[in-house]
């Protein structure tokens, strides 16, 4: 490690003596070789990373590791610093001399154009310094003000007859509860807490939606709050106003699930407490490698090649499937450098829900491991195509579950666990996106923190309909979305990537193996291009109303499904 360290500082050394050759007529051989270095460098920061934040999740606890992540971690952020220069000249470079560049850039092409997007939004060097200077005390400070406040809250809750005190995380455990009046007191907890400072909550709120517009549509001159964030994602404003609509129209497909699930939960009508209330578990378990066997037969029903990638994680011993004190809980895939087979990180438990998530970071690392023809700043997916090969391997093995599966309880699981996951990624983003699209507008219109609140109760009212009784405390459900807060607009890249991958599986559905080809294409091509053109290339038109709602259509197949299971109570 001392010498990948030493070996780190001494490229990035090098690098910045080449600084002065950094000008408007730089021969592309030149220019591409700064490419070249710049990638070695991040290709080394990445093994060192990564390296130091999978030992952290194998053992969370583990003190030599927590201190090594604190250098790195301090180690990185100077490169990023010393490395800073070439992306600031990049950025200023006349069009004409970087078109001659680009021309010649092959596959770094689009990481390079994506920065060059944000040049008409780009200041004068001394207003961006200015920006950036009040930021670390206005917007900033805000956000650290908010996020300091909220996780300073205790949340008192009896359970059983005992008195606990419990942070959010420990009180939303109980959300899931089978015992419906425990939810009903842990949402009511939750939102009293909130609701005590909701006045001063829902000014912070305020001030960070006037600090966005002061500086996205007044100084860097985009046409409205939301297309900042678009560009961020490469995606046209039109596409993101089609995709929030659809999901919109579709809110009636996910209250027929509601109206389902109480009868499931012998409510007369779900209450907003039961939205993740548990449907009783079947029983069965899966040992790990009947488990792996199944995810790995599905994908070789779907193709081969596929199923080769995933067997090379588990040949290479890549997969950490183990439960173990200390080890960090829930799921993910690491994707370190296109030449390493990714690590995959899940807590096998042998439940249908656990067979679930093994293929579906399974499909992150076939994801990567297909667009490893494309270098470090090309291969990684972009955040509204990151969700996939993953959630599309996950759908692949309930399909063949669902068909060979003879347990009626197993088959419920699965569907109620898909049914769970596209509420909470595709209609509740929606409905937040829907939310901060309106509470921007109110905002400039002089709104206070009570009208903001009553408008997102009519939020919830539409999205909800006559199937769920919302209660009262609901109305502070958005001063506790930290992401509304720290990232404005950011909740839609979900419901995109989920319905995204809906979509494609009802064209799978439909044309059987000529859909193959464009399939792997989409996921061979990485981070090379924007979203719009790699699925343009697979022919898919993202701009249709049509396309979106193909996704819903999957969901409208998941429902008729459920419907069709006949009821027990557990
Ligand atoms: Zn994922």
């Amino acid at each position: 490690m001392e010498a990948a360290f030493n070996a780190l500082e001494s490229k990035v050394a090098d690098f910045e003596t080449l600084r002065p050759r950094l000008v408007g007529d730089i021969p592309l051989e030149t220019f591409l070789d700064f490419l070249q270095r710049q990638e070695a460098i991040y290709t080394l920061a990445s093994h060192i990373r990564s390296f130091s934040s999978l030992s952290f999740s194998a053992d969370t606890q583990n003190q030599a590791v927590q201190t090594f992540i604190g250098r790195v971690d301090q180690t990185m952020a100077r490169i990023n610093n010393r490395l800073l220069f070439f992306e600031l000249w990049w950025k200023a470079l006349e069009d004409a001399p970087a078109n001659r560049l680009l021309s010649g850039a092959g596959d770094y092409r689009y990481w390079l154009e994506a920065m060059r997007l944000f040049k008409p939004h780009t200041l004068s060097e001394a207003e961006e310094k200015i920006v950036n200077l009040k930021n670390v005390t206005g917007a900033h400070a805000l956000n650290q003000i908010y996020t300091t406040i909220t996780n300073r809250y205790a949340f008192n809750l009896s359970v059983n007859g005992e008195a606990k005190k419990l942070t959010r995380g420990e009180l939303m455990v109980y959300a899931r509860h089978h015992d419906a009046a425990l939810r009903a007191a842990a949402y009511q907890e939750l939102y009293r807490v909130y609701g005590e400072d909701g006045n001063l909550l829902g000014q912070i709120y305020q001030t960070m939606v006037r600090d966005w517009h002061n500086e996205q549509v007044e100084l860097r001159r985009f046409p409205n709050p939301i297309s900042a964030r678009n560009l961020d994602n490469d995606i046209p404003d039109e596409v993101v106003t089609t995709l929030l609509e659809v999901c919109r129209k579709n809110a009636g497909l996910f209250q027929r699930y509601f109206r389902l699930k109480a009868r499931w939960l012998g409510l007369g009508r779900l209450r907003r407490y039961d939205i993740y209330a548990p449907v009783a578990k079947s029983e069965k378990l899966f040992g790990f490698n009947a488990a792996a066997g199944m995810v790995l037969d599905s994908f070789k029903q779907f193709d081969p090649q596929v199923a080769d990638l995933a067997q090379r994680v588990l040949d290479r011993q890549h997969l950490d499937s183990e439960v173990r004190a200390g080890k960090r809980s829930g799921a993910f895939c690491a994707s370190v450098a296109p030449s390493i087979t990714p690590w995959v990180h899940i807590n096998y438990q042998g439940q249908a829900d656990d067979v679930a998530t093994m293929a579906h970071e399974l499909g992150h690392a076939i994801h990567s491991m297909l667009a490893a023809g494309h270098g470090l700043f090309t291969f990684h997916s972009s955040l509204p195509l990151a969700e996939t090969a993953s959630t599309f391997g996950e759908m692949m093995l309930i399909d063949r579950l669902l068909a060979e599966e003879g347990d009626e309880a197993v088959r419920r699981d699965l569907y109620f666990k898909q049914m769970d996951d596209a509420y909470a990624t595709i209609l509740r983003q929606s409905y937040f996106a829907l939310f901060e699209r309106q509470a921007h507008e109110m905002v400039q219109q002089g709104a206070s923190v009570n009208e903001l609140a009553t408008a997102y109760t009519d939020n919830l009212k539409e999205q909800f309909g006559e199937a769920m009784e919302v209660s009262d405390e609901f109305r502070w459900e958005w001063v506790s979305i930290p992401h509304i807060y720290h990232t404005p607009f950011y909740v839609y890249a979900y419901a995109f990537g989920q319905l995204l991958v809906f979509s494609l599986y009802q064209q799978f559905k439909a044309e059987g193996d000529r859909f193959k080809p464009r399939y792997l294409k989409i996921l061979a091509a990485g981070g090379s291009a924007s979203p719009e053109s790699i699925l343009t290339q697979a022919g898919i038109d993202i701009r249709l109303a049509e396309f979106w709602q193909g996704g819903f259509d999957v969901i409208r197949g998941l429902v008729d499904q459920l419907e069709r299971i006949p009821i027990q109570y557990g």
